[in-house]
Order: C-alpha cells, then structure tokens, then sequence
C-alpha cells in the first residue's frame, strides 16, 4: 500500500467479504456493538486503511482518535517488536521495569512537571482511577462534572457521562454525588446567553449552586474536557477554565483534566489544557498515547500521592508492550507530529470554513489541531441541530472513500492519524465538498 494517492473503491459499499463477516458479527456478538456504517477492516497503512474487500479509504477518524501515528509505522512496530521478544507481562502492579519508569518520567515532563503517575488499560480505566484519588485524598462526596461529557461507561465514570441519555438507559442507580452543568458552547451557549458570555453564565451557575445546594467544601473535584469531544467536539471560550480553576482553587477543589481524546499532541499541543496555560491537578491520557496499544495514564499531583500500596491496581495496566508503543508516539509527537498535527489541523478548519458559502447546513467549523467538528444544522439563523444531515455525510463519504464518525447531536469529528500530509487533507477537503454538492 505504499505510494498511495486516493482512496479507491472497487465494490458496492459492503463488499461480498465484508457483508459476510458482519452477518457472522451480528450473530455471534454483544448487540451494544454500534455499527454507524459496514466497514470491515483488514490492513492498514499510514492514513489509508483497506477494508476486506480491498476498498481503500483516507482515515479522518483514527479508530476514534486512537491511531496517532497512522497505522504500522515502522517505529512504533519496531518498539513493540523489540519489547514483544523481551516480556510482554510481568505485572506491573507488582514488579517495576524500566519502559514503564521512563514513559512515567516523560509524560511528567511533557505534562509540565510535579506529577506521579498509575497506568490503567483504558479511559473509563483512568476516570475510575481519578474518582479514588480525589475520594481518598479529599474525602468529600461530591463531583462536578458537565452536560455533553464523555468520561466513560463502567459505573463510576458512567454517572459523569452526560452526552446522551443511551449510555445511561438502564443502568440506574449510579455513582452517588455528581452533578452536572452546562459545557460553555459558544455556538450554542447556555441559559439562552449570548456567544460571548457562554462561559460567565456557567461561572455564574456554578457559584449560584454554590449558595443553594452543593456545599463548595463538599465538593472534592470538577473532572473536564479541555476541548469537549464525544459532546461534539466544542472548544470552550478563551479563559473560562483559567477562571473556573480560581474558583476552584478558592475552595480547595480539585481539577480533573479528562484528556482521554484531546491529549496526547491530538490538537498540536500535548495537552489541549496547555492552550488555557492550565495546570490541572489531575491529568487522564489514554486513546491516543499508545497509537493503538491499550494504554491509559493518570498524572495526579505529588500532594495528592497519598494512597497506600495496593489501594489501586490492575493486572494489565502499564502492559510493556503498550508502554514501549507510547514512547515510540511520545517520540514521533516531539520529533514534529505536534507541529503537524496543529498545521494540518489549522489549514483543515480553513478549507472546510471555505465550504460553508455554499453549503450553509455546515453550521459550524471548529477545533484545535486534528481535533475538528463539523456541526451540520437545518438552516445557519436557527442553528437547529440536523442530525440526520450529519449521519447521511458520514454514509456519503464512506462510500467515497472517506473514514469519519459522528459525535454529540449534530457533529462530524475529523481526527485523522497526526501524520497527515497537506497533499491528504486538501484531497479530503475536496472530497467532502463533493459530499455536500450532492445534497
Ligand atoms: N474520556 C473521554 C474524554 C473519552 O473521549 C473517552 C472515550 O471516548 C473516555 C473517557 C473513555 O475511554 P475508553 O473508551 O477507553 O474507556
């Protein structure tokens, strides 16, 4: 697959292979399996995955912000090579080794420093981890979180997930002690506020819970997204979080960044909270720091480093193998993938801004880095979500070749593998106006 210039489709959209294995898949697996439309993977190569059937499409959605370093780069297949053929489990929870020390050492450092840190397997992993630390560590009962979050789906971070009831349907009771308020959306602000003031109401909000129901000194910590991403991918107003984390500093309260989707270089900066020059008590990576190798990392504060041996664990977190895969990332993302990614990302949003004078149902062009969302609506005055329009892109670009994903209630997220080229996003680009001239 090298030398690839074009996404190349060769059969109707499933191909005979691929609808073969989904009518074995929807037999034999768990029916909470989403399927948004019928690709059935079988190798990958940079940006370009080749589904069974040999049909070849430009990733934009890198297994959902997964795939870093695009798929099979040489350094990171060598990194997990080499450590394959030396040990791939011991136990980390028990036994040190050294690629796990060094990728704590450097995270750290890429983190701003002062930080420890506890490996998990996951996202939810890694929110699950946070809820003990501030628990052990604060002993208060309460948790802030916001509405249109993602931060998981085992219980403990299910009751702070609050982008769409379905992930709670269910599932009742949940995870005493967490509240919900809105994420400051400037394109759909809330409390009827203007764009402009989409982070003072929510501030205002939240000193107004405050004085009536959620004793500031109860509240152990507010867990956030940086840049929210299942909610649809919406970059909040400039300063929000610096004030928000005064607040919470007043009052003792804990910072969680949840960066599961927007760290790890994603949108050009190792953490999207270094965009707000914050510097978060407790910090989640996961998704994109092992460009595929199930990894997850919590950095929480020296202070906060309090809990004795064996008052967390797991079996598989902080596995070698996926350990050796994110440092060869950390290495990719320092040697000019962060630069990449906040390039390409700049140019991207630019290009897809340029689409919306002829196609105004593209409401919203927005983002940072390769962490773009595309918020389709019914018509740019009422900005009145259209999510059939979303879903009917997404299947259109399939079957040109495009790989994305929807998120929150209108959105298109773009997160392509952070080694895309100029030459790819503006083939994307081109391609998408395709899709929006046949509506
Ligand atoms: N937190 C955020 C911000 C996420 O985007 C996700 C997954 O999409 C999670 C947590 C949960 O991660 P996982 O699916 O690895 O459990």
């Amino acid at each position: 697959m090298s030398n690839i210039t074009v996404p190349v489709i060769r059969t109707p959209l499933p191909g005979p292979k691929a609808k073969k294995i989904l009518e074995r898949d929807k037999r034999i697996l768990s029916t909470s399996y989403v399927r948004p439309y019928p690709f059935v993977a079988a190798k990958g190569n940079g940006v370009w995955l080749e589904d069974v059937d040999g049909n070849r499409f430009l990733d934009l959605m890198a297994g959902i912000a997964v795939n870093t370093t695009g798929y099979a780069h040489p350094q990171v297949v060598a990194a997990v090579a080499e450590q394959a053929a030396k040990f791939s489990h011991v136990c980390f929870s028990d036994f040190s080794s050294e690629p796990q020390v060094t990728l704590a050492e450097r995270l750290n450092e890429m983190a701003g420093g002062g930080y420890r840190v506890y490996f998990g397997n996951s996202g939810t992993e890694a929110v699950e981890a946070a809820i003990k630390i501030v628990r052990y560590h604060t002993r208060r009962p309460y948790i802030l979180a916001f509405t249109g979050a993602f931060h998981g789906r085992t219980l403990g971070s299910l009751a702070l997930t609050s982008s769409n009831s379905k992930y709670r349907k269910g599932f009742a009771p949940l995870l005493p002690g967490v509240l919900h308020v809105p994420y400051p959306h400037p394109y759909r602000p809330p409390f009827g506020a203007k764009p402009e003031d989409a982070g003072k109401v929510v501030i205002e909000y939240i000193k107004h819970l405050f004085k009536t129901k959620l004793p500031p000194d109860e509240l152990g910590a507010i867990i956030f997204e940086p840049l929210q991403g299942e909610g649809g991918y919406v970059v909040p107003p400039a300063g929000f979080f610096q004030e928000l984390a005064e607040l919470a500093r007043m009052h003792g309260v804990l910072m969680v960044a949840d960066e599961v989707q927007s760290g790890s270089g994603r949108t050009g900066r190792f953490l999207a909270s270094q965009y707000e020059g914050l510097n978060p008590d407790i910090v989640l990576l996961a998704k994109g720091m092992g460009s595929g190798y199930p990894i997850s990392a919590i950095l929480f504060k020296e202070e906060l480093s309090s809990w004795p041996p064996g008052a967390h664990g797991s079996t598989f977190g902080g596995n070698p193998v996926a350990a050796a895969a994110s440092l060869a990332t950390l290495d990719l993302l320092q040697s000019g993938l962060m630069d990449n990614a906040y390039q390409m990302g700049a140019l991207f949003r630019e290009g897809l801004r340029g689409l919306q004078d002829d196609f105004a149902r593209l409401g919203d062009v927005r983002g940072r880095g390769l962490m773009i969302g595309l918020d389709f609506v019914k018509d740019a005055d009422s900005r009145e979500e259209d999510a059939a329009l979303r879903d009917e892109v997404a299947r259109r670009a399939f079957e040109k070749g495009l790989l994305t994903l929807p998120a929150g209630p209108s959105t298109l997220r773009l997160s392509p593998p952070l080694i895309i080229t100029e030459e790819q996003v503006r083939l994307a680009i081109e391609i998408l106006a395709d899709v929006f001239a046949s509506f």
